[in-house]
């Protein structure tokens, strides 16, 4: 008797009888797995290529893949004899089964071509490199095609193509029309082919690769084209990345090089002012396979944590490199995920690295912000910097989603008559000669405050505009961060001890007393859903206290929700999130906007930012200073 899902029982039947599957249900079911859509076919066909030895790779849809994919590449190329064979499950020219461990080529798991076949209409034409290669060695020199239908192959038949292959699929999915019901739109497929594409050639820049939407017939549309690069590696890398993720993030991003025992991580990381809503943009390679690793990505969300909002991602092209024997690329079907043998590691690396690159420049802001700016600023409000590209940068406003409190005014409705020449004696920098920034200082010196919120200052060759209470929020964070780290938090007692309700937000608040103390916080139970606050960091000054803990507590309920694990998971997770909890402290300590600043206090605050890492964004990631060359203002009032 089997007792069902639903409360009845079934007796059991006669058990059914163990068949071997046909070929072609077998092959349908592996391509349920290794191909998804149209643009994973895409990505097979493409790696196939590549491991051809290809120098130029061609890719031609038809309505986002559905209807028609045809890679044609100049490789290698497949003999007579083998075209066949290159339709069968588990065969594969690239791996003999000895060793699964050292394996170069991108496949390796012989699935790709009869999933495919299984799906779809399938012709392969390909004609081999003559002599030289031991698979020709029974082929007549000619080109031949092999097709199939509901995944059986015909016989080769004779062609006409110069050396290399061309697959072409028509129809992907008519043979499984479950999938083909959970495609999306064709524009979707569309896009998810050219991701897939632009992972490729970034993962080769020493071939050709072009994209041709022909949908609807005739020449189509070019999607996507870049050369062959050769000239090493490394200058390969570099030029892709500028073609694929454009001069924009070649001008806003940090250089990273890093290197731990044998591993290796190169490539470029996006300053956090240049985020993006999405994780789209990041681009990841092991090895020089493109992958979407989850671990990876939790790595560069841990090194960016401190510098952006949960809800912005870093744009980044990373290559990490390491002896095949330190990670398994054997554990996706579709080979997007990997698997290291020491994850902490790599993590460590990715973290440290990028750390320190980003600590190094961190007092940069996106370049793009000011090209955002000085667009508000002309009467047509487009921008005055380089033509927008397919994924146009929106201006500060847009990308950063400020919130109205901290949102410049527009500068484009803020006449010079707003900024009232104010009669208290606080703009005295701009009144009497005003002095110069020392030697070096690149925020310049401050001229004036406008709006109680923003300091002008003036530099060598423009104008800096700085967020004082972003700025202010961030070098608070930084000296707390710093004060914590050494164990060495000043602190200030309260005069009159502060008792603060906080309902179910008590108990792990005060579990999280000794951390608390550490940040210079002392909190003590105070009776059913209360706290006492006996200390504060010194650095805050006069915070409300009680908005304070609440914060705290808020993040500190967030930590322990996040991990669900209990008290001990509580406060795990809460260390992890110190620098957030850090974070929120600081933002209490910090300069408010509408706060009127001397002369004096504006300029040391721009030396400290110089000083301090990480300070061209606040702890948010929204920028804190923008700059405007004076060129660009000259540009505006049409005097160049
Ligand atoms: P895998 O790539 O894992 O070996 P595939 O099913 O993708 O498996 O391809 C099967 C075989 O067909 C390959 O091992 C290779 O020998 C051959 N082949 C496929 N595509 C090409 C191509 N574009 N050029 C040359 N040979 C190819
Ligand atoms: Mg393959």
């Amino acid at each position: 008797m089997v007792e069902t899902g639903h409360g009845a029982t079934l007796k059991a039947a006669a058990p059914a009888p163990i068949r071997r599957l046909p070929e072609a249900a077998a092959n349908r079911i592996a391509a349920g797995e290794v191909i998804e859509r149209p643009a994973s076919a895409v990505r097979e066909l493409v790696e196939n290529a590549f491991d051809a030895g290809a120098t130029r790779v061609d890719v031609v849809i038809a309505d986002g893949g559905k209807s028609l994919i045809r890679v044609a590449d100049d490789g290698a190329g497949i003999p007579r004899d083998q075209l066949a064979l290159a339709l069968e499950r588990h065969a594969t020219s690239k791996i003999d089964g000895s060793d699964l461990v050292n394996i170069a080529s991108f496949g390796f798991r012989g699935e790709a071509l009869p999933s495919i076949g299984s799906v779809a209409r399938l012709t392969i034409v390909s004609r081999a490199e003559a002599g030289g290669d031991a698979r020709a060695e029974t082929d007549d020199g000619g080109a031949w095609s092999i097709e199939t239908r509901g995944g059986e192959a015909s016989a080769p038949r004779p062609a006409t193509r110069g050396e290399g292959t061309t697959v072409e699929v028509r129809d992907l999915f008519s043979a499984t029309p479950a999938r083909l019901k959970f495609l999306r739109a064709d524009r979707t497929e569309t896009q998810a082919i050219h991701d897939a594409l632009r992972r490729l050639a970034l993962a080769r820049p020493e071939t050709a690769l072009t994209l041709r939407d022909v949908t609807g017939g005739g020449e189509g549309r070019q999607i996507l084209s870049v050369p062959a690069h050769d000239g090493g590696r490394d200058a390969g890398r570099g030029r892709r990345v500028r073609e694929i993720l454009g001069k924009e993030f070649a001008a806003n991003a940090v250089a990273v090089d890093a290197l731990r025992d044998d591993l290796r991580l190169t490539g470029h990381a996006g300053l956090p002012t240049f985020s993006r809503g999405a994780a789209a943009a990041q681009y990841l390679f092991v090895n020089g396979r493109p992958v979407r690793d989850r671990q990876l990505s939790g790595a560069l969300r841990a090194a960016y944590a401190d510098l952006l909002a949960r809800d912005r991602h870093p744009v980044c092209a990373l290559w990490l490199d390491c002896p095949a024997a330190r990670v398994d690329v054997n554990v996706h079907p579709a080979k997007a995920e990997v698997r290291f043998r020491d994850p902490g590691a790599v993590r460590g690396l990715i973290v440290s690295a990028l750390k320190h690159a980003l600590a190094r420049e961190g007092h940069r802001t996106a370049t793009t912000l000011s090209v955002g700016a000085l667009g508000a600023m002309r009467p047509d409000a487009r921008p005055s910097g380089p033509p927008r590209r397919s994924a146009p940068y929106a201006g500060p406003r847009a990308e950063y989603g400020f919130r109205a409190a901290h949102e410049p005014p527009g500068l484009a409705e803020a006449p010079s008559a707003r900024v009232e020449p104010d009669p208290a004696p606080q703009t005295e920098a701009s009144a009497d000669a005003p002095p110069d920034a020392p030697p070096g200082a690149f925020l310049g010196a401050a001229r004036a405050q406008v709006h109680e919120a923003y300091i002008v200052s003036q530099t060598e060759d423009g104008l800096v505009l700085v967020d004082q209470h972003a700025a202010h929020e961030r070098l608070v964070y930084e000296r707390l961060k710093a004060q914590t780290a050494a164990q060495n938090v000043a602190r200030q007692g309260l005069l009159v001890p502060e008792i603060v309700e906080l309902g179910d937000g008590a108990g792990p608040v005060l579990e999280a007393a000794e951390l608390l103390a550490d940040l210079g916080l002392t909190v003590e139970p105070f009776g059913d859903g209360a706290v006492c606050v006996r200390e504060i960091p010194a650095l805050l000054g006069q915070p409300d206290v009680q908005r304070l803990l609440r914060d705290v507590a808020d993040e500190i309920g967030g930590a322990a929700a996040g991990e669900g694990a209990g008290p001990s998971g509580a406060a795990e997770a809460l260390k992890s999130r110190l620098d957030a909890i850090l974070a929120r402290v600081a933002c209490h300590g910090s300069i408010r906007s509408g706060r009127r600043m001397t002369g004096d206090e504006m300029n040391a605050l721009l030396r400290e930012m110089e000083a301090t890492p990480h300070s061209g964004q606040c702890n948010h990631g929204r920028p804190t200073w923008v700059k405007l060359g004076l060129g660009d203002i000259e540009r505006l009032f049409g005097r160049r």
